[in-house]
């Protein structure tokens, strides 16, 4: 029989920092998804509404699933210290972008799936053929964090991340879920205490209450998943966040000793920093050398030329106006991202909110 234990060593043999197992349970914090849901602070996201039955119920991604084996991957790398343009009505900053730290490496849902892979061809090598295995990564329809909570992984914050309290919360989650009756891990207690750092520091109040997030006012769903224009009113909050936000596990202290990892997959081209200008005069094929094998890949360029054009409106140097009028590479090109009325609307946003600025 083969025990958590061979498969935990195994886990991290192929790479992955932390290893847990949970029961294939209806745990209670599964339920929650469907009261968020009918909150409406998904958004867009309606493929969240599609899988909520699967998400709610580890059974319907795997039928014969008795054990969740969740593992954490720490992507913690040294970032730029990047300015913020400080939100609405501040100074002006340079227009240097910031990119959350998870896009830095590899995509990791390719990454992390090669490794679950291996680790069931493991088990398999170890017990044969006669089980089942789902592996998950973030797109499949599991809810990795309450798994990862109930596995022992580390306990969910008030940001909603899970936070290990030696690695802290840069960790990406991911698993398998299998028919084999593994002994369980048990949960760890919360340590966020009376903290409200997050809660206090989100530039957009998206952290509704602890552990309640309003996706359509965060700025990792408005610069990824929302597809159409970001709400006026957001605009100023976007700052200079090109791709994801990371503030509310910046200033969180169980992250100020997070280790760095030394895993080569997480340690890519350092994206932060880079002038939203630069890239905003680069055609649509140098923009997408830009984010290849990254994460980023996963929005489209369009929404990509929307940010930045946001980036460089917030910037708030209004020498940047003309910038807007150079989108690089052929821009009659009726195909060209820049053409689009999504990032027409974003560029006419900009050039307006630099006027304001212009000295008069
Ligand atoms: S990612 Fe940014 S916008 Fe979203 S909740 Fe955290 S601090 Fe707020
Ligand atoms: S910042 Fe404070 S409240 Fe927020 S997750 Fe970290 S410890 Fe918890």
């Amino acid at each position: 029989m083969l025990s958590s234990a061979e498969v935990k060593a195994e886990a991290r043999r192929l790479g992955f920092d932390l290893c847990g197992v949970a029961p294939a349970a209806a745990l209670p914090e599964l339920t929650r998804l469907g009261e968020w849901l009918a909150r409406g602070y998904a958004g867009e996201m309606t493929y969240l509404h599609k899988s909520a039955a699967t998400r709610a119920d580890i059974r319907q991604f795997l039928p014969t699933a008795r054990s969740v084996i969740v593992t954490g991957t720490l992507y913690n790398v040294e970032v730029p210290d990047v300015e913020r343009p400080g939100g609405p009505g501040a100074a002006s900053a340079s227009g240097a972008v910031r990119v959350a730290r998870y896009a830095r490496g590899d995509d990791y849902h390719v990454r992390l799936g090669e490794r679950l892979e291996a680790l069931v061809a493991w088990m398999r090598s170890r017990y044969g053929e006669g089980f089942d295995a789902a592996v998950f990564v973030d797109k499949h329809h599991v809810q990795e964090r309450v798994f990862a909570a109930q596995a022992g992984l580390g306990w969910v914050g008030k940001n909603t991340c899970v936070i290990h309290p030696a690695l802290g919360s840069w960790l990406l989650l991911s698993g398998v879920a299998t028919s084999l009756p593994l002994v369980p891990d048990g949960p760890l207690s919360d340590q966020c205490g009376a903290c409200t750092l997050c809660l206090d520091s989100c530039p957009t109040g998206a952290l509704v209450e602890p552990r309640l997030l309003d996706a359509t006012r965060c700025i990792s769903y408005l610069t990824i998943e929302l597809e159409g224009p970001v709400p006026p009113s957001q605009r100023p909050h976007v700052e200079n966040h090109l791709f994801g936000c990371d503030i509310c596990q910046e200033v969180c202290p169980w992250n100020l000793a997070a280790p760095l990892t030394s895993d080569a997959a997480w340690h890519g081209p350092v994206r932060d920093g880079a002038a939203a200008a630069e890239l905003w005069q680069r055609s649509d094929q140098s923009l997408h050398a830009f984010v290849r094998g990254s994460a980023m890949t996963y929005t489209s360029l369009a929404r990509l030329r929307r940010n930045l054009a946001l980036v460089i409106g917030n910037a708030g140097d209004p020498a940047l106006a003309e910038v807007l009028d150079r989108p690089g590479g052929g821009v009659k090109n009726a195909a060209h991202s820049a053409q689009t009325a999504l990032v027409q609307d974003a560029v006419a946003w900009a050039r307006s909110r630099l006027a304001d600025r212009a000295p008069r």
